[in-house]
């Protein structure tokens, strides 16, 4: 078979955020340390930059910086924080190139009533309009991010309401597109879930405690108890007396972004009433039923290409086998890399069992196909450990179509599967097969989902508004210009 030619611009998929909040009625329980280790089962959603804020006596105090849990966290650090009432956690990934510090959340905003703190997953769409309207009225901003943007609205909208929860409810008629917060008032804990709910979001108890969290695993990592989702267009509202549900009077079309699913989600997650392991499942079990191919032995690309390979295992009776190694602690691939460091890199992250796959029939499985180049690597180290044919099945159908909802994809020919049709892409990784779940199998892992589903990276098929402008960072322009 002729060989490829791999281009190792390295191609992952990240979520943007992870989010986390606690509200303490127990005197035993210590918020710096419950916050710390909830942000770990968080860990997966971002790993550039990690802060938390703790709100005592009305006073905020923030620990933050660029880097993960392990790096930036410490016990001088964290023991500087008081062990106060309500906390405020964030984890971040970023799609720009620049690690912008002052971007790091929790943000800490002081206005009319105190300090409120912000941290967000997501992406708002009508960004740009809202920017420059402000810039427009003498507003300053100290970076790009949307949280900021958000805070100052609920700042601006307090002189006008009685309490933070009118001027929070003002402020999402101002907001489109994604978004799921944690806010922390000097004394209450808010959460609240964009009208289309395309981030998950929930409660959890603790003792008398409860919490907010981007994920239910980080509720139950901690020892908690989850209660519920936060639905689409609610807000929630944590004070000494319990919680309280509120809700906007924007209603959308509810779109939960299915990729959560597939990919960005922790398996030991449930979102929306759907057990996410099983999904995983599901979508392997479907993909054989859709694209049986015969062979000796199926295996999973780690880490979430593992549990699909186990579905079409059992959907096909094939033997499921560990093929790879994945070493978890190599982290972001500088852009300047060459291609024969970014190949060592590749085989550094994983690496072939040898006597599992030498002579075998192999079908692969692997999450999802962005511009092709991880796929040709595995092919590549596949054959090159002996496997007999490798047949590649994909637990998600063809992106082709950009996200404008907070995950980091690319655009356009950026994607391969824009290039090339499935049978030219198959030639191009060098496999014996290549297959993709469809866009109905997809819908079929969610089912028993109770809100509506987002598939609009496969289809093209948005149920919000796509962003009608671009955003121009003058600042950056201009000292890119200097
Ligand atoms: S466009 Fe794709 S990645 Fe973005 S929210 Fe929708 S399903 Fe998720």
């Amino acid at each position: 078979m002729k060989s490829v030619e791999i281009d190792y611009k390295l191609d992952k998929i990240h979520e943007e955020c992870g989010v986390f909040g606690f509200y303490k009625n127990d005197d035993d329980l210590d918020i710096v340390s419950i916050t710390h280790d909830a942000l770990y089962g968080l860990q997966h959603r971002g790993q550039e930059s990690v802060g938390m804020t703790i709100i005592d006596n009305q006073q905020a105090y923030t620990c933050k910086d660029l880097g993960i849990i392990s790096t930036v966290f410490n016990h001088k650090n964290l023991s500087k924080l008081p062990n106060g009432v309500i906390s405020v956690g964030h984890v971040r990934y970023t799609s720009s190139d620049y690690l912008d510090r002052a971007a790091t959340q929790p943000l800490v905003m002081r206005y009319i009533e105190g300090s409120m703190a912000l941290a967000n997953n997501g992406s708002i769409t009508n960004f740009p309009e809202i920017r420059n309207r402000l810039e427009q009225g003498g507003s300053i901003f100290q970076s790009n991010s949307h949280a900021e943007i958000i805070g100052f609205l609920i700042a601006t909208n307090m002189i006008n309401s009685d309490t933070i929860e009118d001027a929070i409810l003002s402020t999402m008629n101002d907001l489109k597109g994604a978004y799921s917060m944690v806010i922390s008032s000097p004394s209450k804990l808010i959460g609240l879930r964009d009208p289309h709910g395309f981030k998950p979001l929930c409660i959890g108890k603790l003792k008398n405690s409860y919490m907010i969290s981007s994920e239910s695993c980080a509720i139950e990592s901690i020892g908690g108890t989850f209660i519920r989702d936060i639905e689409p267009g609610e807000m929630v509202v944590i004070d000494s007396d319990g919680f309280h549900s509120y809700h906007s009077k924007v209603k959308k079309k509810t779109s939960l972004c299915l990729f959560e699913y597939v990919y960005l989600a922790r398996p030991d997650s449930v979102i929306d009433g759907v057990d996410v392991n099983v999904a995983r499942k599901k979508a392997g079990e479907i993909l054989y039923r859709e694209n049986p191919v015969r062979a000796d032995i199926v295996c999973g690309v780690p880490d979430s290409g593992l549990t699909a390979a186990q579905g079409y295992s059992a959907a096909s009776g094939i033997e499921y086998a560990t093929a790879f190694i994945k070493n978890k602690y190599i982290g972001r691939t500088p852009a300047a890399l060459g291609n024969d460091k970014k190949e060592r890199l590749l085989n550094m992250r994983l690496n072939v069992l040898k006597n599992v796959v030498d002579g075998k029939r192999v079908v692969i499985i692997d999450d999802s196909i962005v511009r092709g180049n991880t796929s040709a690597h595995i092919v590549k180290i596949l054959r090159q450990a002996g496997a007999k044919e490798v047949h590649m099945r994909i637990s998600s159908p063809e992106f082709k179509h950009a996200c404008y909802f907070g995950v980091d994809l690319p655009e356009g020919d950026d994607f391969i599967c824009n290039q090339y049709s499935v049978k030219e892409l198959n030639k191009k990784i060098g496999a014996d097969s290549l297959a993709f779940l469809s866009v109905e199998g997809l819908h079929q892992i969610a089912e028993g989902c109770k809100i509506g589903l987002c598939d609009g990276c496969f289809t093209g098929d948005y149920h919000a508004d796509k962003p009608k402008m671009k955003f121009e960072d003058k600042f950056s322009k201009k000292i890119n210009e200097l």
